[in-house]
């Protein structure tokens, strides 16, 4: 029962948010286009026209009040009138709908946990809530909207669970044979209903060519509506502001340093822009594993993509991270500015496996390998800066990992919904990495 909309007329709302490229060329967009559109014709990514500031008030009752209504208050100003606010509060409840627990590792340093969503990681907030806002822009067209998605792993599971049962859509996900662990293969071949999952017989490249193509197909584009769930989405990427407005709902102390573990960097980016709006934050650590490019931006100066090389937390194995341009642009592309509000350490596969095995001796507590880079970064930023005290993200459930229970030398207590999963039946079609026969799948599933 929905009793109030929360402090929305109290926000310094801009009338109807427009969204620009960073790279200038394209045309301004309202956040219903960003959203069907993705990307802009220029190759950059939309960016807000302007940060709204939440009120005093709201901080001041922050502690006091349910996700969903401090969800809806921090994106109702993004979406500009785009959703109505019944609908919007709707989705916002639907996204948040499972916990997010802040818990205390040491005295110093709490682990915020982002995995008690269906695919058991952060993205699944993003994912759900992007699902619901196509799926409401979707609802006034004739057909189907299809949602194709290449994915090597993880992306492709949040994504197909976010859409999954949601009325007017048909998910395609394509990954590569014998390529992702066991249980991302479970999640990813057995939802069924709305969800088709090929199995190619390639590389996840040559997946990820092929729903390129499907995108660009104009002739296909004639005959169905066909779109990606790509992570540079604005409605995949504001909502990640949630949880860091949670995990102060539950802070008691001065400004946290908040670690991110750092791929692709949309994550960093949401948590910057939250702070831009005033939440409290006194640093942001961007924690990223062998895969250095921003670790060596912030000690040179210079930005050199290199490709990625493979690591223990291989959700951020990302040679030249898609969102960072939206840290930049967030500090107004001022460097000064961005290297006094936070920096960026690269953490070896070494020292990532040593803090698991510290942490889970000493305290008990069981990281994964991307939250462990995070732990290391926050601790060592902590020694320096002996009064400050810090969360990390807790990105994923260390179950997904099949390292993990070889490095702490025990196992990881598996979740109720993974044994769930073990007992499913995997619903999957087999086939050569053939444009021609995916276009047909498409073309059936959009009837
Ligand atoms: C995707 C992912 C990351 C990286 O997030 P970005 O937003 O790409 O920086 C970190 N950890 C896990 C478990 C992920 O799946």
């Amino acid at each position: 029962m929905i009793t109030s909309f929360g402090d929305a007329p109290k926000l310094n709302l801009a009338p109807s948010m427009q969204y620009f490229s960073t790279n200038r060329r394209s045309p301004e967009a309202t956040f219903e286009q960003a959203v069907l559109r993705g990307q802009p014709d220029d190759k950059g990514l939309y960016f807000p026209a302007s940060i709204p500031k939440l009120t005093d008030e709201f901080f001041q009752r922050l502690h006091a009040r349910a996700e969903d209504e401090i969800a809806f208050d921090v994106i109702r100003p993004y979406i500009g009138g785009s959703i109505p606010d019944e609908k919007l509060f709707e989705i916002c409840r639907e996204t948040v709908n499972f916990p997010f627990p802040l818990i205390r590792i040491t005295d110093d340093i709490s682990a915020l946990e982002l995995f008690h969503g269906p695919t058991l990681a952060f993205k699944d907030v993003g994912a759900r809530f992007m699902s619901r806002c196509l799926r409401h822009f979707s609802a006034e067209r004739d057909g189907k909207t299809i949602v194709i998605v290449a994915t090597s792993g993880d992306t492709g599971g949040a994504v197909a669970n976010g859409f999954h049962d949601v009325e007017g859509i048909e998910v395609i996900i394509l990954y590569p044979k014998d390529r992702v662990s066991k249980v991302q293969e479970l999640q990813l071949t057995t939802l069924g209903g709305n969800v088709t999952t090929l199995e190619l017989h390639s590389s996840f490249d040559e997946c990820q060519a092929i729903a390129k193509q499907a995108l660009a197909d104009t002739e296909l584009q004639k005959q169905a509506f066909v779109t990606s769930a790509n992570s540079i989405n604005v409605a995949r990427w504001l909502p990640q502001q949630f949880y860091y407005f949670f995990a102060l709902k539950e802070w008691q102390d001065e400004p946290p340093v908040i670690a991110v573990p750092s791929g692709n960097f949309g994550n960093l980016a949401s948590g910057v822009l939250a702070n831009m709006s005033g939440l409290p934050v006194s640093h942001f650590i961007a924690a990223c594993n062998a895969n250095r490019v921003v670790p060596d931006f912030f000690e040179t100066g210079d930005y050199k993509p290199k490709s990625s090389v493979a690591t223990l937390s291989n959700a951020m194995d990302v040679g030249d991270p898609s969102n960072f341009v939206r840290v930049l642009e967030i500090f107004g592309r001022d460097n000064s500015e961005l290297k006094r509000r936070m920096s960026a350490t690269s953490v070896s596969d070494e020292q990532t496996a040593e803090t698991m095995r510290y942490v889970h001796s000493n305290y008990g507590y069981v990281l994964d390998p991307h939250g462990a880079v995070a732990y290391s970064a926050l601790s060592d930023y902590l020694d320096d800066h002996t009064a400050a005290r810090g969360i990390i993200l807790e990105t994923a459930h260390p179950v997904k990992f099949d390292s993990v229970s070889g490095i702490i030398g025990a196992d990881t207590a598996m979740p109720a919904s993974i044994k769930d999963l073990l007992t499913k039946q995997k619903q999957v079609t087999e086939m050569e990495p053939n444009y021609e026969a995916v276009r047909e799948v498409i073309l059936e599933k959009a009837k």
